[in-house]
């Protein structure tokens, strides 16, 4: 098969303990996962099936890659998120075969032009452009599932320059790895490539432009 032009690379997050990366092929995220956020954000999820949006697949920044701040923007949140792996695929995916499709999981930010949303809620307009951006998606490494065990718990949490954002555990989610899986299948074909978003935690925030200081966590 010949191109027009040079194929685009595909974006990819190195994989822990291996010299391999996962090659990301969508990126989907669920919209208000934990209670405590979806009341912060004005509503009220538990009586919500989970919803979902996408980024771009273009959008990952792999790896603790430096991120720009975007354009068209004054309000640049960070939602802090594990990011499951899929290696599997189809559609109408049961939950209890979920985990045979996940290859491992990742901490993820779902970067939010928050501005940029308001307005679409506001307007009932698609949420791409708050949400699908250039650089939206930083990921850290893939943890295969043999070594990320369960993800029915454990805390995640998110230091912005050292202090404390946002902390939540997977058990806080209404609805689980396994069901947002089963229910994402059930709208799209899920592939080999496929990078699901769980939703964040309470305590999502701005972020300001300029270099931050890395520190390490034990
Ligand atoms: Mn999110």
């Amino acid at each position: 098969m010949s191109f027009a032009f040079a194929a685009p690379p595909t974006p990819a997050i190195p994989i822990e303990g291996a010299d391999l990366f996962f090659p990301v092929r969508r990126i989907w995220c669920v919209g208000r996962n934990y209670a405590e956020h979806a009341r912060e954000m004005g509503g009220d999820a538990l009586r919500e099936p989970p919803f979902f949006f996408g980024k771009p697949a273009d959008a990952v920044v792999p790896g603790g890659g430096e991120v720009r701040y975007p354009a068209a923007t004054n309000d640049l949140h960070h939602e802090v998120e594990l990011a499951v792996a899929i290696s599997g695929g189809g559609t109408d995916i049961a939950g209890e075969d979920a985990y045979r499709h996940v290859f491992g999981c990742a901490l993820a930010l779902d970067m939010t032009r928050r501005d940029l949303q308001a307005e679409a809620k506001r307007m009932k307009r698609p949420w791409d452009m708050a949400k699908g951006f250039d650089q939206s998606c930083p990921v850290g490494a893939i943890r295969p599932a043999a070594a990320a065990g369960a993800m029915n718990s454990g805390a995640l949490w998110l230091l912005v320059n050292g202090e404390e954002r946002q902390r939540g555990d997977l058990s806080d989610t209404i609805w689980s790895v396994p069901e947002c899986i089963a229910a994402l299948s059930r709208l799209v074909r899920l592939a080999p490539g496929d990078l699901l978003l769980t939703g964040t935690p309470a305590g999502v925030g701005p972020v300001a432009p300029g270099a931050c200081s890395k520190r390490t966590v034990p």
